[in-house]
């Protein structure tokens, strides 16, 4: 894909990306590719590329581009999996794993931004991304088990029916701690058995449901 951004592109994996350890090459060439401009507001576009998260409808944020790298490199997508996300939010996140998977499916609980980025993923033809209005503390049952799940808002706890909708062997990344700051978790399932790494501290907007917290 050719635009107006490709260059910024480019120096945004450069310098915020390959600079700090993300090394995946496909992860890499798909965030040079897929346009994250088009996730923001109009009036945000020129601000899209920058090392930060931005603001989106609904006083929610779309993650800043090394968090989406590094939490999507953490789930070693081959190509051929089933991913959940939860929490849908601009929709760029789900539009990256799309590119490296076989399908996604993503959950939000507010419509209107449910509806801006199921606009954007008919736009630039991402077809192998289904999304759902829910809770999605709640998981997805309809399609699981997944290969891969993977959580952008901050949660008190892993909420047990993603644990149970996980594949075996099965792969998650979600943060998880109080309301301010969390710890991106790697959770693994293999042989029936869970095993949770922490990685890196993270700052999401709250995962709010069943499962999460229960009030905004
Ligand atoms: N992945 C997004 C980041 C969105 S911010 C992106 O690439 O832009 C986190 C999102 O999680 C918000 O849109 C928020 O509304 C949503 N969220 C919070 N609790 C949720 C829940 N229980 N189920 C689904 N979505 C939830």
């Amino acid at each position: 894909m050719t635009d107006s951004f490709t260059t910024v592109r480019e120096r945004m994996v450069q310098e915020q990306l390959r600079s700090r350890g993300v090394s995946d090459p496909n992860v890499l060439k798909v965030m040079s590719e897929v346009p994250r401009h088009l996730f923001v507001d109009d009036a945000m576009q020129a601000r899209a590329y920058g090392d930060h998260p931005l603001p989106i409808a609904s006083d929610q944020t779309i993650s800043q581009p090394f968090i989406v790298a590094a939490m999507t490199q953490a789930l070693q997508l081959k190509g051929t999996e089933k991913v959940l996300e939860i929490g849908t939010g601009s929709g760029y996140q789900a539009a990256v794993l799309s590119r490296l998977c076989e399908q996604v499916y993503t959950v939000e609980r507010i419509n209107t931004l449910l509806a801006g980025a199921r606009k954007v993923f008919d736009q630039l033809h991402f077809y192998n991304i289904l999304s759902r209005l829910d809770d999605g503390t709640m998981g997805w049952q309809e399609h699981a088990p997944y290969d891969a799940i993977i959580v952008t808002a901050g949660s008190p706890e892993i909420p047990q029916p993603l644990i149970d909708q996980l594949a075996d062997p099965g792969r998650m990344v979600i943060p998880v701690g109080d309301r301010n700051v969390q710890e991106l978790q790697y959770v693994t399932k293999k042989d029936g058995e869970i095993e949770v790494q922490r990685l890196e501290s993270v700052r999401f907007v709250n995962l709010i449901g069943e499962h999460g917290w229960k009030n905004d």
